[in-house]
């Protein structure tokens, strides 16, 4: 097995971590496709299943090729623990089940992925966990919004789709005053850009489906954190209700981890320079870019995140009318609410992810009738641009 030195790179854990060779000597990590393992004999078969000896048993607790893709997550944030899990809302649901219980609250940023959001006001509250919401950057509404039950502050920074941000630290210290635990969704942003637990989050949980896998094949999700509340008490839910990921999905974000880092790179270099082009654009009004200095949150690049990452928000003149002909000139890139892919994606929020809000409730997350959300993806960025050109002119 390969050794990897103590301080070891980003780029060398993401390539080298996890993989134990087996007696066939494969370069490439095997998927295990096996559904259960086999004993020597009965009194090791016992032994495994009382905990007394280490070893598979079953793949809906563990598996070799998940395991890869566990420790190798858990080595890039910086965690003592991960868990894999079949998609990214299963992460926010098991790591819920595992660590709260009916009576506790939950504080959480109010631009949330929506099934975050569902999740909490329609499947958590009927178990009895009650959420409030607060402006993201607000750390004095974050404050007033902590009760005697309050377990657990809950975040994504940046933000979808409108690209707010906040200081995760600062929160940590607010969470960790009130011995609540912080938690920030690290889907946008992905450990090559931003490591939430360095910064002082006690968990991060991630849709695997995006840039970890990065090029738009599998679902799959993860929780990162410490050796009890993680490996323990998620874990646990896991192992008993079953959200567990497959091995050929854990084999491809294994893989994709290996080039993270170089693609968080390009995808954070095309966004720039996409933005960039935006802002001196006459046709439109305003652009939301974390890497533009005029981001209201421009300070935390290059402190708190590495680079802006994937993600443009932009809104055109002329509403809604002119945001739809945008999208139906483009030729090159796709239009779907999905990131994280090497190709480029459009979307209207008002009318997809965003339509069943009320205009009040619109207008007060931010989302306008001409704006418009793209996903850089990997192409080159002189194609996307002229994409676009034609649709604003
Ligand atoms: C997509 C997404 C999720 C949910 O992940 P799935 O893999 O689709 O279940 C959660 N949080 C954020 C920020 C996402 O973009």
């Amino acid at each position: 097995m390969t050794e990897l030195p103590r301080d070891a790179a980003f780029s060398t854990l993401a390539i080298r971590t996890g993989h134990q060779p087996t007696a066939e000597g494969e370069h490439s990590e095997p998927i295990f496709l096996t559904s259960s393992y086999v004993f020597d004999n009965a009194a090791e078969a016992a032994a495994r299943f009382s905990g007394e000896r280490p070893g598979n048993i079953y793949s809906r607790f563990t598996n070799p090729t998940v395991r890869v893709f566990e420790e190798r997550l858990a080595a890039l944030e910086g965690g003592d623990a991960c868990v894999a899990t079949a998609s990214g809302m299963a992460a926010i649901l098991s790591l819920c089940l595992g660590l709260l219980q009916a009576g506790d609250h939950i504080v959480a940023s109010r631009s949330l992925f929506g099934s975050t959001v569902m999740l909490f006001n329609k499947y958590m509250a009927r178990f009895g966990v009650e959420t409030s919401y607060v402006p993201l950057d607000d750390e004095a509404a974050w404050a007033a919004a902590i009760r005697p039950e309050t377990r657990m502050l809950f975040l994504e920074t940046p933000s979808n789709p409108l690209t707010e941000m906040t200081g995760i630290g600062r929160l940590a210290d607010l969470a960790h005053a009130h011995d609540c635990l912080l938690v920030v969704d690290n889907c946008f942003c992905t450990p090559a850009l931003q490591r939430p637990l360095a910064l002082g989050a006690d968990i991060v949980v991630h849709s695997a489906t995006k840039y970890l896998d990065g090029q738009g094949r599998c679902i799959g999700g993860a929780v990162v954190g410490d050796a009890q509340r993680v490996g323990e008490d998620v874990f646990g839910v896991i192992r008993t209700a079953g959200p567990s990921l497959s091995p050929f999905n854990a084999w491809v974000f294994l893989k994709g981890l290996e080039t993270l880092e170089l693609r968080m790179r390009a995808h954070s270099e095309n966004a720039l320079r996409l933005a960039q082009w935006l802002e001196q654009h006459p046709e439109v009004d305003w652009v939301l870019y974390p890497g533009l200095p005029s981001h209201p949150r421009h300070d935390l690049v290059g402190t708190q995140m590495r680079s802006g990452g994937g993600i443009v928000a932009f809104q055109v003149r002329g509403g809604r009318e002119a945001a739809w002909r945008l999208i139906d000139q483009t030729r090159l890139l796709s239009i779907t609410a999905n990131l994280g892919d090497t190709k480029t994606t459009i979307t209207h929020p008002a009318s997809t992810t965003h339509g069943r809000l009320t205009p009040e409730e619109r207008e007060a997350a931010g989302v306008t009738e001409g704006m418009i959300r793209i996903a850089t993806g990997l192409e080159a960025v002189e194609d996307v641009i002229a994409d676009l050109e034609r649709g604003l002119s």
